[in-house]
């Protein structure tokens, strides 16, 4: 009959203010379950409670699990990581040592990649080995481990800022902004906007916990934080009920993602009212002009304020007059010779694209392939991320390339036809009509007027930055 493995079981913690005891458990969990993996049994869990021990004092649960390993009553030992049984080189030749005379060939590491099957002296090169390569791993991945502890224990986590609605502890309500999260989320459910609630804010004199005027980004932040709703999330999810108080309930906190989320989803959907969205830029500040419709008629503005990039604003110009002359300016240019030109090297563009297409799918293929290796245990996490982060590289750059060239593609049949297409522009869609403004002008500088008439439009006022 075959003896069953019995495993000892070693854990430690490190110097740590909080979270000591979850820290020993989670590596106590992880290393039973190795064990079980494997069908060993667990004879014995030595925990030793002594943060000091890298600076020489004496581990007593260590040196007990040493003699019962020499005594012959252990044939496998399995530690969380590499460091957790030390961390000195010479602790490591002494623990190989005692391994090796008592022919204990078994040794676990639940986390890193390393598993010895013997304790003979090459598997204590390898040892030491493994080990110098894994000690910068060792410290970002207990970090990591550390925040989900943290997090699972509902408990929040430093940061430099308070969160708005609490104090710097990050426990302790603040009454006064709660009241105020209380109404801003009532009042967003009841279809205020967030313009509007930011600038009741101000009007109230309440400003940010940086002391600053409260932008619309950062009021949809807070007011979706599950934080709000005493919920715990980690990593965008919500791993535990928060160990602070609530101040509105998980119920209101629901219900406010999804309003956000119909929000976004009505917003993308909306028309395009402007063909110059994004297109145009104040010469006195550079900021981009922002449209906006005052007294029934559509313009284009410099504004100031958080929200607008902080421009100048002290600029403006009615829409239509600059739309119908940037639209005619692009029309007359893609019967350019500039466009012609760009054009003329298409067909080297296709081949390009193709190329390009091709070679995106080799490397997803290659990164799916890598993720498999990975699985199977072939190759270890580290070389994993290195190959991995080497073909993300590629496919961004690839990416890049291939949406360049897409944006080319809006001038099919178009270029060189902007006479034809003038007489049928207005029976286009607004979405179309940009595109292909889009396509040839990277963007237009709208000057100050002189204070001309509201239908003309200075041409002096504006001057076109051409993509093409
Ligand atoms: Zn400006």
């Amino acid at each position: 009959m075959k003896l069953p493995i019995r495993a000892a079981i070693y854990a430690r913690i490190s110097k740590d203010i909080s979270g000591q005891a979850l820290g020993v458990e989670r590596q106590l969990i992880d290393a039973r379950k190795y064990a079980a993996d494997n069908g060993w049994i667990v004879a014995e869990e030595y925990v030793d409670n002594d943060a000091s021990a890298y600076r020489g004092k004496k581990r007593p649960e260590y040196r007990r699990m040493l003699e019962d390993i020499s005594a012959g009553q252990r044939d496998a030992v399995i530690v969380y990581k590499l460091d957790r049984l030390t961390r000195q080189p010479r602790e490591l030749e002494e623990f190989a040592d005692v391994m090796a005379q008592a022919k204990v060939k078994d040794f676990g590491v639940v986390s890193g990649e390393v598993r010895l099957a013997s304790s003979e002296g090459i598997a204590m090169a390898r040892l030491l080995g493994t080990f110098a390569a894994l000690e910068s791993d060792i410290k970002s991945d207990r970090l990591k481990r550390k925040a989900q502890e943290i997090a699972e224990a509902g408990r929040p986590n430093g940061g430099n800022l308070r969160p708005f609605g609490y104090e710097k502890n990050q426990l302790t309500m603040v009454e006064s902004e709660a009241v105020a999260i209380r109404e801003l989320a009532s009042r967003y459910l009841a279809g205020e906007s967030l313009g509007s609630l930011t600038a009741w804010l101000q009007d109230n004199g309440i400003s940010s916990v940086a002391g600053l005027p409260w932008r619309t980004t950062a009021l949809r932040q807070t007011l979706t934080n599950p934080r709000i709703a005493g919920l715990r999330a980690h990593n965008g999810v919500i791993v535990a009920t928060a160990v602070w108080p609530a101040i509105i309930t998980p119920a209101q906190h629901k219900q406010l993602v999804a309003a956000f989320a119909r929000k976004a989803q009505s917003n993308r959907r909306a028309p395009r009212r402007y063909l110059l969205s994004g297109m145009l830029r104040c010469s006195k500040c550079g900021n981009k002009l922002y449209s906006s419709a005052r007294r029934d008629t559509r313009r284009y503005v410099c504004m100031s304020g958080p929200d607008h990039g902080g421009g100048c604003g002290r600029l403006t110009i009615v829409a239509a007059p600059v739309e119908e002359w940037i639209a005619e300016a692009v029309l007359m240019r893609l019967d350019s010779p500039e466009i012609a030109d760009a054009l003329a090297g298409r067909a080297a563009v296709d081949e390009r694209h193709s190329v390009l297409v091709e070679e995106l799918q080799a490397d997803q293929a290659q990164k799916l392939e890598l993720s498999g290796m990975w699985a199977r245990k072939e190759i270890s996490s580290a070389d994993w991320k290195e190959a991995r982060d080497i073909l993300d590289a590629k496919l961004y750059t690839i990416e890049r390339q291939l949406s360049q060239i897409t944006g080319t593609n809006t001038l099919d049949g178009i270029a060189g036809h902007g006479g034809e297409l003038r007489t049928s522009w207005d029976s286009l869609n607004l979405t179309r009509q940009a595109a292909i403004v889009a396509a040839v002008l990277d963007f237009a500088t709208i000057s100050p007027g002189t204070g001309g008439g509201r239908r003309e439009v200075d041409p002096n006022r504006i001057v076109p930055s051409w993509r093409l």
